[in-house]
């Protein structure tokens, strides 16, 4: 694959996702890899350390539009839990409970069950394809308690945010 220039080569794949590195990795130990999922590819590492390699003719190679991402972290893909709570459903990350406030056509809004018990200020914002976290220090233990087994699950990727970004 060649992004911008770069040379990259295939490590491994999976169904939903592959991975690349440099083509540089061991003659000059370039660092820069990246992870490919559907239309997206998340660039980690992103300084060469050396001068882009690709010196063909771009003519005879296929060519994919897709979102590029420069990254610190790959994102990785989280299961999370559904339950039924009184009047809206509940879902569960790393132990703690959200509970549904705003349902839209694309995208919910979610907070802490303890916003007002324990004043914490934990949001979350989904679409399909991702939860954002916001603010994600809670103020107590975590709260689940009840049993994994019984609850529905999605894996999707979360991504820990400043302030929520519009997809
Ligand atoms: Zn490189
Ligand atoms: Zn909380």
């Amino acid at each position: 694959m060649i992004i911008d220039g770069y040379e990259y080569r295939l490590q491994m794949r999976s169904v939903i996702k592959s991975s690349w590195c440099c083509t540089q990795d061991f003659k000059y130990r370039c660092k820069v890899r990246l992870m490919a999922t559907g239309k997206q590819i998340q660039i980690k590492d992103c300084a060469h350390t050396h001068e882009k390699t690709f010196k063909g003719n771009y003519e005879n190679l296929k060519s994919y539009a897709i979102t590029l991402e420069y990254t610190k972290k790959f994102r990785r893909l989280y299961t999370v839990h559904f339950a039924r709570g009184r009047k809206n459903p509940i879902m569960i990350i790393d132990g703690y409970e959200y509970r549904l406030q705003v349902k839209g056509a694309v995208r919910s809004r979610w907070c802490c069950t303890q916003d007002i018990k324990h004043h914490c200020k934990v949001r979350l914002m989904a679409t399909s394809s991702l939860i954002q976290i916001k603010d994600c220090a809670h103020t107590h233990e975590r709260t689940f308690k009840g049993n994994y087994e019984d609850l529905e699950t999605l894996d999707i990727t979360i991504e820990h945010t400043k302030k929520f970004r519009r997809e």
